[in-house]
């Protein structure tokens, strides 16, 4: 399963990004998601509950930036979105296309819990 080593990867980013004594407080880890990574939010953040529930990660869990599949027209340099990976320019059917985003897989950002609402 694909997401089970994406998730040990994530994992991993957090454990390398935040000191060991605060790995606990670790509450949001964001991550982009193209809508073209090859991952389903769904698993990855399935599996990484399931990674993570025997370590100080425990109470962390994911929050997904959805990035869409974005394309530009080198013909006529218009850009446009869709969620099929459609590549052919809408505007002047050139195929000369670039795609911009929606292959995103990356982690952005790490949320801990801060100090005020510790002492809640
Ligand atoms: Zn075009």
């Amino acid at each position: 399963m694909h997401e089970l080593s994406v998730a040990q990867n994530i994992c991993d980013i957090v454990q390398q990004s935040v000191p060991k004594n605060e790995l606990a407080d670790v509450r949001i880890v964001r991550v982009k998601l193209g809508t073209f990574s090859g991952v389903v939010a769904d698993s990855l953040d399935f599996c990484f509950s399931a990674i993570s529930a025997e370590t100080p990660l425990a109470k962390a869990h994911l929050e997904f930036e959805h990035i869409p599949f974005a394309v530009r027209c080198n013909h006529c340099q218009k850009t446009f979105e869709n969620d099929i990976g459609f590549m052919v320019c809408p505007e002047c059917g050139g195929a000369e296309t670039v795609i911009l985003s929606g292959r995103e897989l990356q982690v952005t950002e790490i949320e801990l819990e801060n100090e005020e609402e510790k002492t809640i």
